[in-house]
């Protein structure tokens, strides 16, 4: 729905007028139970085919818009019927609404529910828009509800009396109440836009770099744009973007949504928030649903979930949601799950139905980036134009944008499958012939995999993944209902997690462009295919274009060309705005150790240089160090070469837990005097997700430049690149290793007072190739100024120089 306060226009679908408030609802209730909105799909078109048989004059989705005035108010209403034929001789209208249900499941429910009056109600608005229009004064409508079974495709028909006048009140009723909700609204807008008026930076002075960034991000979101930012760690980016961000969103009237890629992320931008709130806004974290669910399984359905069965009716009758929305202005995750559960209504859903009660949004990137999490109720067809959107450590998004249109199918899943319903006594029929069919169809285009070929291209049969969908779908409606009548619960099903991962991979199957490759892969398990989409670029696009306004943010967003391009800001709505280390540079030193080569060819001659480097250049100062290596292997070489040390050295493994992990953090705060070494891998945990606060970290040491490894994918990455741009190794390699080099640096140094070591080991660190992509407060003139002959030395120097002496202190 569009409301222009100002004008006094609403622009709304009959599904606005439909779902009262209180039922504009995402999950269980909405028919998500099993995610069936990707179940039945292609019943509607199945109706259409057969229905424009029958009739020449049926038409399928046909688009109406009703105007009207209450109240001051211009009401423009659009709806798509599913099926009409007006026959004009006659003078009689045939309206259809089609529904796909779950007879053996749903049909007795729903003839007694408040959802057939709903379905009703939707027929007749339509019958009354058309009647309304003067082609068709005089004409009967005849308007019905099409129930079709989803597993036997029956057809059951609901046939409704249209009295115009009837509707008409009712329609005037919905839209009254719709215009006083408006209003309250508009009251509140004018409450929030006074408050943004009075807001203020939550700190009396503002750091190098905040003052550029405040009016840059306050300029975008006024003028609808978008805006790049690359600024160093430290700098106070999250608060010099979410103040200016929120200060205007309020103004405007705009939701704010943050969306980081980890949960780290999150707590800084709540603590910013929490700063700049006196209790006039309202903040939403979302956590993930996993993390949200009361039941012990997470089984989204009301005949298995107590917190899903009657949850409308439970949140009618508890009032949570007032209170929430009238008792806190920071709806914590922990707080909704805790009176969620109280009161036996599932905490993920309560959660996101406060979307439409705040004002900033803080949530992972999948709630907005990812198609099949995407918060589907709130933005409808991907409109985002009252959103406005931060995107925390944006160099991210990339990998994510590839992951979320990158499906897989494994054949080892048709094992998991077979080995789950043979050990059951389920019956669902034809389940055997489908993965027969698939299978050999795997091995078929394995057939390119000759000798040690392990990947190739290949060629999908489209029409086979088609009917594939079509009939697993019947065979999963009819599987749930066997578990539904046999009370089966369980989280991890593989024929259902299969079935979906096959939608996945049809629906995108279809998608055609240079930036989708289709892979086949010869696996221990078996044959792998991918569909592998280099580039996400036009479905991210499409997402920064319909938003008000984006503000995309890291210590790593240069080069901007690389970010505009491969995430899709709009060419002409773009700013930038590159900000360089407000810290004093005294206060670090860099080092290139131009002696030691770490290329794929030559490392292993290197292997022993490195190993001693990186000992020496650890004792050299106190305090702990971290060296990041471009992969495990390597760093398994270095480790067992590394000479005796002063200090502790602890090494990642691929294989650790949590407890581990978070072991060797504490161990890390715990200071002591000659500190740890820590050996890990560049782009992993230690090299991003951690903000080492203090004293925690004295120096990081990038064992080579981090380029991701040459692999089939990478090398379809650069191919695809050089096609578009011409940059194809800059983009498939380069980029992201120097952008892993530069946020692994960036670890170091974080506050003013912060003193630390990054040394750069490899001679590729002097070619103007990668020394390009340094961050310019690097050096004075030149990179080459930080090429050291004597690292360890100048390291121990550095820190001499830098520790505070004792001073002789007389006390009376
Ligand atoms: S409580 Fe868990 S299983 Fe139940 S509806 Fe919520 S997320 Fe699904």
């Amino acid at each position: 729905m569009r409301v222009d306060y100002d004008k006094r226009e609403i622009v709304c679908s009959v599904g606005d007028l439909v779902h009262e408030s209180t039922y504009r609802r995402i999950g269980v209730e909405r028919g998500d139970g099993f995610r069936r909105m990707w179940i039945g799909q292609d019943i509607h078109s199945r109706r259409a085919e057969q229905r424009a048989g029958e009739d020449p004059k049926y038409r399928a989705e046909v688009h109406v818009v009703h105007r009207t005035t209450l109240a001051g108010w211009s009401i423009t209403i659009t709806g798509r019927i599913d099926g009409l034929s007006v026959d004009r001789d006659e003078q009689r209208v045939n309206i259809e609404e089609v529904k796909s249900i779950h007879f053996d499941l749903e049909l007795e429910a729903l003839y007694r529910s408040e959802k057939l009056q709903r379905h009703l109600y939707q027929l007749l608005l339509y019958a009354y828009f058309l009647s309304s229009q003067p082609d068709f004064t005089g004409f009967t409508f005849e308007p019905q509800l099409v129930l079709i079974d989803l597993v036997s495709g029956d057809t059951k028909i609901v046939d409704t009396e249209f009295d115009r006048d009837r509707v008409a009140t009712t329609l005037d009723t919905s839209l009254a109440k719709l215009i006083e909700e408006l209003e309250t609204a508009a009251a509140l807008r004018v409450a929030k836009r006074a408050f943004a008026d009075t807001l203020h930076f939550p700190f009396d002075a503002l750091r190098p770099g905040q003052e550029e960034m405040i009016s840059a991000v306050a300029r975008a979101v006024y003028q609808r744009d978008s805006l790049l930012i690359s600024a160093p760690t430290g700098i106070g980016k999250t608060m010099a973007v979410l103040y200016p961000a929120l200060r205007q969103s309020l103004k405007l009237g705009k939701k704010l949504f943050v969306l980081t890629s980890k949960t780290l992320q999150q707590d800084a931008a709540i603590t910013a928030l929490r700063l700049l709130n006196d209790g006039s806004f309202r903040v939403l974290r979302i956590r993930a649903k996993a993390k949200m669910c009361a039941h012990t399984e997470m089984i989204c359905h009301e005949d298995f979930c107590p917190f899903a069965a009657r949850y409308s009716e439970k949140m009618e009758k508890s009032g949570l949601l007032q209170h929430l929305v009238t008792s806190m202005s920071y709806f914590d995750p922990d707080i909704t799950f805790e009176l969620a559960r109280d009161r036996e209504v599932c905490p993920f859903e309560v959660s996101l139905e406060l979307i439409e009660q705040a004002d900033v949004i803080v949530c992972d990137y999948n709630y907005i980036f990812d198609p099949y999490v995407g918060l589907k109720a709130y933005q409808q067809e991907n409109d985002y134009g009252d959103c406005v959107l931060v995107v925390d450590e944006a160099h991210n998004l990339v990998d994510r944008g590839r992951g979320y249109y990158s499906p897989e199918l494994h054949e080892k899943s048709f094992d998991d499958i077979t080995k789950h319903l043979m050990t059951r006594n389920c019956w669902v029929e034809g389940w055997e012939e489908l993965l027969e069919l698939l299978r050999a169809h795997f091995h078929e285009l394995a057939q390119v995999l000759e000798g040690d070929v392990k990947q190739a291209l290949c060629e999908p049969n489209r029409e086979l993944f088609i009917d594939q969908r079509t009939e697993w779908e019947r065979l999963v409606l009819a599987y749930i209902g066997w578990k539904i009548d046999n009370r089966i619960a369980e989280e991890d099903d593989p024929l259902i997690d299969f079935y979906f991962k096959l939608v996945k991979f049809t629906n995108l199957l279809a998608e055609d462009g240079d930036e989708f490759a289709h892979m086949v892969e010869k696996t221990q398990d078996g044959i792998k295919l991918k569909i592998f989409c280099k580039d996400p670029s036009r479905f991210l696009g499409k997402i920064f274009d319909s938003a008000h306004a984006t503000v995309a943010l890291s210590a790593t967003l240069e080069p901007f060309d690389f970010y505009r391009k491969t995430l899709g800001f709009p060419e002409d709505r773009t700013a930038e705005l590159s900000l360089p280390s407000p810290f004093p540079r005294d206060n670090r030193k860099i080092v290139v150790v131009s002696e030691v080569d770490t290329t794929y060819k030559r490392r292993a001659d290197h292997y022993d240089r490195i190993a001693t480097n990186v000992a020496d250049i650890g004792d050299a100062g106190d305090g702990n160090f971290l060296a990041l290596f471009p992969s495990y292997a390597f760093l398994r070489e270095i480790a067992e070469r590394l000479p005796p040390m002063r200090k502790h050295v602890m090494v990642q493994r691929t294989d650790m837990t949590d407890y581990e992990r978070n072991a060797i953090l504490d161990i890390l705060r715990n200071r002591s005097q000659k500190g740890n070494l820590i050996l890990a891998v560049s782009g992993g945990m230690y090299a991003e997700g951690i903000d080492y606060q203090g004293d925690m970290l004295a120096g990081v040491m990038v064992v080579g430049p981090a380029l991701p490894q040459v692999s089939f994918e990478q090398e379809l990455l650069k191919q695809y690149y050089d096609e578009q741009y011409g940059a194809g190794f800059e983009f498939a390699y380069l980029i992201p290793g120097m952008t892993r080099v530069v946020q692994s640096a960036g670890r170091v140094i974080r506050s003013e007072t912060d003193i630390g070591v990054i040394a750069l080991l490899c001679k590729r660190f002097t070619q103007e190739t990668y020394t390009r992509y340094f961050p310019s407060d690097w050096y004075e003139e030149s990179p080459r100024e930080l090429v050291s002959r004597k690292p360890a030395l100048d390291v121990r120097a550095f820190f001499d120089e830098k520790t505070i002496k004792p001073q002789l202190r007389l006390v009376f």
